[in-house]
This record gives C-alpha cells, structure tokens and sequence, in this order.
C-alpha cells in the first residue's frame, strides 16, 4: 500500500519533462547566450521580510529559480532587509521554507545589509563624484519641491553643496550625529525629468533603529532603488526580473548601476572578491513582466497583514488565506502552483486570472496522482439487515482508476454502514439516481442495496436506514454488473476513524474585493461559509495519512491531511478543492 504525498512528489521544474517556456524573458535569456553577452545566467529572487509570501510570489519565483534552473544558471535569494522596522525573522524563515516547498534551491542566500559596508562607499563615491548631496529638507519640504506629474520640481537649496561638506554630513549621519528624518542623502539627477522617480530620489535616509542583522552598526539605511540596483551589480545579476510596477524606476536603477560602476572600482570590486562575490563586470538587465492577480483573491502583503491582525483570519496560516503557507495547509501542492504559474504564461500584459484556473490547476495535479479514499462527511447510519450480526470482511480497492502503481488497499465491510445523509431522498427530485425507499443503489465496490425502512425519531428526522444487500451483488459474482442508476461512497460503522472535516470555501464573495469604489472595502465582501467544521467518518486507509497528505475522497472532493493538526488517532482534513467547479452553480458536487 504506498500512498505518496504531493509535498514528497515535488518535480524539480528543470526535469526533462517540463515543458520548453517560451516567453519573452526566456527569449531574451537565449538570446543573450547565443551571443555570448553572458556565458551564464544568474537571477535572484529578492523579497522583503515584511509579511509572508502569497500566490503572486509564486509567479515572480517561478521564473527567477526556473529560469536559473532551465540555462544552468544560479539564483540568488536575497532579501530585501533595508526597512528594519518591518522586518521580522519570522518572515525570513516562512519565505526560505516557501522557496524550498515549491521546489527550488538558492545558490546563495544573500541580504541586502551584507552590503550595507559595499553601499556606503558607492554612496561616498557618487558624492565625491558630484552625483550625491546631503539635503536638510523635511520630508513634507521635499514633498513640495517635488512638483507633480504635470509640474517640474524645484532644487533643493542643498543641492550645490560643495563635495567637502556633502562628505563631512554624510559621515556625520553614518556617525549617528543626526536624528531620523533630519537629513538624506539624495542622487543628484533632475529635478524637471517628467519621471518622478528621477528628480533627485533619497539614496538614504536616518534611521536610528536596531537591524535584525547588523543590530545596531548603522543609524543609517540605503532606499529600496538604490539598495537593489546596486544588489543586482554586486551579484553579477544578469536579468534582474520584476513586476510591471518597477518599470518607472528602471531609468533609476541604471543610473546607479552606471554610476557606481563597480567594474571601474578596483577598490569596490577588491573589497567583494575577498568576500568570494562574483567579481563580474557584466551590467544587470532590468526586466518588467506582469504581476499576477486572480480574482476573488486580496493579493498584497499589507492587506493579508490586516486580515491577520484584525483577527479576520486564524494567521498566516489559514487555509482560507492567499499566502504560500495557507495555500499550502489548504492542500494545494509546489505542482499545482508550477503548473498555474505556467498557464498563466509571463507577459508585459495586466490581466486578472480567474479562480478557477488557480482551482482547476490543482484539480488536475491532485487528479492524476492522489490516491482515492472513502469519507462521510453527513453520516446517516445503513444497516444491511441481512447480513449476519458482527459480520465484517475486507474488500480490496485500488488506490487510483487510472494510475496502477499505486497499488490496493484492504477496505472493510460490515454490516452498519455511513452513507451520506444528501445520498438519500425520501422524496426524490427529478433525475434523482440515488437512494430512495424501496429503491435501489450500488454501494461502491461492494454490492447493490435496496432500501427497505426509513427509521424516524419522535421529531420525524431520520436517524436510520435498514436495507437489504442482494447477495448476488457482490464484487466479481454476475449480478454485480446488473444496471442500477446510482452509486454512493460509504464506510464501515464498526471500522471508519471518526475525523474532524473542515469544507473551505472562497474567503471572499465577490470577484474585485480590492475594488472600494462603492466605499466598502475587501472586509465587507469576507464569506461567512468560507469555512465549516464537520464531523464525519473516513476509512481506516485515510486515517493512517501522514500530514499533508493528500487524497481524493470519492464524490466530494480533494482533501489533505492537516499540516498541524492532523494525527492517525485523530484524524484532520481540509477540503483543499470540490471536484468540479460548484461556485456558480452554488451545487454540491455528487
Ligand atoms: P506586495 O506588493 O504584493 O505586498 P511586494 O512586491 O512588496 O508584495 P516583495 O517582497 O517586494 O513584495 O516582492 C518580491 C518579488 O516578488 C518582487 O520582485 C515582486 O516584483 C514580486 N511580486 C510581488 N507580487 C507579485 C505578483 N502579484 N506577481 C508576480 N510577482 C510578484
Ligand atoms: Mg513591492
């Protein structure tokens, strides 16, 4: 009996059977090798600890760790640690387990503060320069100066300073002279460009604040633009990939990498080789791909935050929630996130994927490869009445109808049954193939029953089924194959593993929860169902489940055993996705 799960299955994505991707990064890639621009491709996937990864990182992922892994190239982690106030070690652990879980490796694991010593002499190069001022604007005077998308900026009066104070203040700022806020170091650019992110941006700013890493060495912290720019150079990054959003910065970006120009700074370049860094002169490409957006989703940290601290959500972790680590508990698998994140396909083109690709992708990796159980999740008590009292056998299934290698497993029988309690109908609506009084149904892989009483407590629900299994029925005798319209899932009374079954639904009802224009906010649109608690049964087979193993239990749906909570004595599952895609029809599957 071998039932492996999806989290021991994972394919690396560089296997020879994944398919050749064929979008416009990996054609510039190629085409950088074939004319020996580079002679290897290096990539990094550069995250801030600020919150944890949701589905939107798996895209950008993907595509930096696939594509290292395609070329034979390398791929940086980097984290973006140079915000020390919303940076948290618990963030840096959750993102390299993420990376891990959906099949990829980083050559080096790397942070921005490993840079911070490599930062400050680029930033004192590009004063002596001319390129770096120290200004003792406010940030709201800065603000003004800044003009708008119509109007120029204005210079700061500290924009001339001369080279000999820029360096005395900056020094004096690294030195902890200043307070926070009181000055930055800002590049010297253009104050009329009509990018705003080119008129004079803030290379640094004083943060007297303790670093997660270099604790308290530094009072002052590089921006994001400047910082990642030169990560990238520092790295030997050749295609430096990120969102659409990045695009108005990628002047900037170059700006300092042509700048700094490390490749022409024996002093830089001599102070990383001895750090073992890749002293390559290469210049890193910037390029832009669209984010990804699904519908019926929130998809940025700051707001998963708030469902977190608003306690709208139970963590991070929730199943309900669009971070790896709750799609992860939900049961979806690093395949079915690979295999999304293909369909989807990389482009400059904004689009909103719906749903039921997200869905549709793990319904397809589960499909071929979680092996089958049986699970009742509304229990209604069968009693065959003409089997013998404490009768019990075993019955051999097969772990999956189209997959043989993963072998049998042994299912008992006996006489007192669960059946799903929507699998009977005292009164049928048309079409109805299931049970009826007086009817009959197949019970899957074990016999064909006729309902013979309906029995009913005093309030009139009905607590019993007494039924008559036809003993010509059994499995491999001929009367098994007579035509009967209906076949239902059950398991053995005396044998199934009472479990607890959590039926998670879509957290939000509407397909724009980030749309406020009709002044509600994604709070509003949160569905009251989008998670249920029942107590059912299930089959001794899926009871024996390691966490994280997933099944398809017959009728109702795919099913993982919980991350946490699950344990053979006490068995959890989530419902990771139905069968088939019920959210417009509002149907059960069945
Ligand atoms: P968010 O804005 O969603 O809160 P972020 O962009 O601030 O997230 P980072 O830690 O900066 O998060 O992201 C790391 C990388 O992931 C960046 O290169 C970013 O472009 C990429 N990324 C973030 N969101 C998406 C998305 N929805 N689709 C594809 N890539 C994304
Ligand atoms: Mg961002």
């Amino acid at each position: 009996m071998s039932s492996p799960g999806p989290a021991e299955s994972a394919v690396q994505p560089s296997d020879a059977s994944a398919p050749v991707r064929q979008d416009f990064i990996r054609q510039i890639v190629r085409e950088d090798l074939a004319s020996g621009k580079h002679t290897s491709v290096r990539t990094r996937f550069p995250p801030e600890p600020n919150g944890y990864l949701h589905i939107g990182h798996a895209k950008a992922i993907c595509l930096d760790f696939g594509i290292a892994a395609e070329f034979g190239g390398r791929c940086n982690l980097r984290f973006d640690d140079t915000n020390p106030e919303k940076e948290d070690l618990e963030f840096v652990r959750a993102i390299e387990d993420d990376v891990r879980w959906l099949g990829f490796d980083w050559a080096e694991l790397r942070h921005a503060s490993d840079y911070f010593d490599v930062y400050y002499a680029a930033a004192e190069k590009l004063i002596r320069q001319g390129d770096a001022f120290v200004c003792d604007l406010t940030a709201e005077q800065v603000r003004e100066y800044r003009g708008t998308l119509t109007e120029p900026g204005r210079d700061s009066p500290f924009r001339d300073r001369g080279v000999e104070e820029n360096l005395d203040l900056f020094r004096r700022m690294r030195a902890g002279e200043f307070a926070d806020g009181t000055r930055t170091l800002r590049a010297k650019i253009d104050m009329a460009s009509g990018n705003m992110n080119l008129r004079d941006p803030a290379l640094y700013r004083i943060k007297q604040v303790t670093h997660q890493n270099t604790g308290d060495a530094w009072p002052i912290y590089p921006m994001y633009d400047f910082a990642h720019a030169l990560g990238d150079a520092i790295e030997g990054i050749t295609h430096s990939l990120c969102t659409l959003e990045f695009e108005d910065h990628r002047p900037l970006y170059d700006w300092v990498v042509d700048r700094v120009d490390l490749a022409g700074n024996p002093d830089l370049l001599a102070s990383l080789t001895e750090r073992g860094l890749p002293n390559v002169a290469a210049k890193p490409r910037q390029i832009e791909f669209s984010r990804l957006n699904i519908n019926y989703t929130v998809m940025s940290k700051r707001k998963l935050t708030q469902l977190v601290a608003e306690g709208l959500v139970d963590g991070w972790d929730d199943p309900r929630m669009y971070t790896l680590q709750g799609l992860r508990r939900r049961g979806y698998t690093p395949a079915s996130l690979r295999l999304l994140v293909d369909r989807v396909g990389i482009s400059k083109q904004n689009s909103v994927i719906d749903f039921s690709v997200l869905e549709g992708a793990l319904r397809d990796d589960l499909d071929a490869r979680a092996p089958r159980r049986m699970a009742v999740v509304d229990p209604l008590k069968l009693v065959l009445t003409n089997l013998p009292e404490g009768h019990a056998e075993t019955l051999v299934f097969s772990n999956h109808p189209k997959d043989e290698a993963q072998g049998t497993r042994e299912v008992p029988f006996s006489r007192q049954l669960w059946i799903e309690r929507d699998d009977f109908a005292e009164v049928p609506p048309k079409g109805w193939k299931r049970l009826v009084p007086g009817g009959e149904v197949r019970l899957r892989g074990a016999g064909i029953v006729r309902c013979d009483e309906v029995v009913k407590d005093e309030s009139g629900a009905i607590v019993e089924l007494r039924g008559t299994l036809d003993p010509e029925s059994r499995p491999g005798m001929e009367g098994a194959n007579r035509k009967i319209k209906g076949t239902i899932h059950w398991v053995s009374a005396a044998h199934a593993v009472e479990a607890e079954v959590r039926l998670f639904d879509r957290l939000f009802v509407v397909a724009k929860p980030d749309d406020e224009s009709t002044g509600k906010t994604y709070r509003d649109h949160l569905n009251p169902d989008s998670r249920r608690s029942v107590t059912g049964y299930v089959e001794p087979a899926a009871a024996a489940a390691a966490p994280e193993q997933a099944f398809q239990f017959e009728r109702l749906g795919y099913f993982v055993a919980d991350r946490y909570d699950h344990a053979p004595s006490r068995p959890v599952f989530n419902r990771s996705v139905t069968l088939r895609d019920t959210w417009a029809t509002g149907k059960d599957a069945g």
